[in-house]
């Protein structure tokens, strides 16, 4: 499993950040039993659902109107930014799902210079998370819903509820599986930036509203 990184020099401070939370989970995920690396998996199988629907949505939708010349050409934002915002919960699930080299791949990405004009994550053939970040997922252009939703609305429609399902994964005013992650690993003695859910405090206000400034267990 990809655990280490060595080439910090070459590094900015967000590859440095990313690279240490993955490197973290993938650390402690070895550790763990089989019998506790399959509660993970259950814990995360209806998020993982969800993503597959939302994938099948996409590529029924999306698959004509956008394709990787889209970052090639730097129109989009989506991949043609250095920086975007990724939960440790993100790390988590993306581990759970890789194989060794996939996150080998992801390692040796964050270790080359990046000129800031795409994404840290993108290697020659396209995105190199094999369960890309909740934030990409979601990540529609204007004009490519200006193009899918204008001729159908029900299409509009279900994408709208696809965000406000999203949010119940991610979304602290209620228990949600991106908190919980975080609080495993916390659990088990570990911190990371990416924590946004214990450590944002906009998301922390959100969870004092509702009532969940103390981590809920089920
Ligand atoms: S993580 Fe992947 S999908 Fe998200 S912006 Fe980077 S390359 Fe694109």
């Amino acid at each position: 499993m990809a655990r280490t990184y060595n080439n910090t020099l070459e590094m900015n401070s967000y590859q440095k950040e990313q690279a240490e939370t993955l490197s973290m989970v993938c650390r402690h995920l070895a550790t763990l039993s089989r019998s506790e690396i399959q509660q993970l998996e259950r814990q995360i199988g209806d998020y993982v659902s969800f993503r597959n629907e939302v994938q099948t949505f996409l590529s029924e939708n999306f698959s004509k109107i956008c394709d990787h010349k889209c970052y090639r050409s730097r129109l989009n934002a989506c991949c043609s930014r250095e920086g975007i915002i990724t939960f440790f919960a993100d790390a988590v699930i993306n581990a759970l799902l890789s194989q060794d080299e996939d996150l080998e791949a992801l390692i040796t990405v964050l270790q080359k210079p990046n000129d800031g004009f795409k994404c840290i994550f993108l290697g020659d053939e396209g995105c190199l998370w094999q369960f890309k970040p909740i934030v990409c997922e979601m990540f529609l252009c204007d004009p490519a819903q200006k193009e899918a939703f204008d001729k159908n609305p029900e299409a509009r429609q279900r994408w709208e509820d696809f965000r406000q399902r999203e949010k119940s994964y991610r979304w602290p005013d209620r228990p949600v599986l991106f908190d919980k992650l975080e609080q495993y690993f916390i659990d088990a003695g570990y911190s990371s930036p990416l924590m946004y859910l214990h450590n944002s405090p906009g998301l922390l206000r959100v969870k004092r509203r509702a009532g969940l400034n103390e981590y809920q267990k089920k």
